[in-house]
């Protein structure tokens, strides 16, 4: 069985958190909302399948020029992180 995939909290989407060294403190974020988190925040977990995967890779891929810092756009599909 593989490792479970840390998802995001805040919204019934499933968006798998991309680890990032671009926030600091906060290795996790998610491309959908904007969410961060460290190491032990609040997350969700799901099971690794071929889907999360996917998707997983492909928000890593678009966001790789925002990551490195090459580039400070990124439009969230969803507004905000809710809070509570
Ligand atoms: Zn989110």
């Amino acid at each position: 069985m593989s490792d479970p995939v840390k998802i995001c909290p805040c919204h019934q989407k499933k968006v798998p958190l991309i680890a990032t060294f671009k926030f600091i403190k906060k290795e996790f974020w998610c491309p959908h909302c904007g969410y961060t988190c460290g190491m032990f925040g609040y997350v969700r977990s799901v099971e690794a399948s071929d889907e999360i995967m996917k998707i997983h890779d492909e928000y890593k891929e678009k966001a790789k020029d925002f990551l490195s810092g090459e580039s400070n756009e990124w439009v969230y599909e969803h507004n905000k992180p809710q809070t509570k």
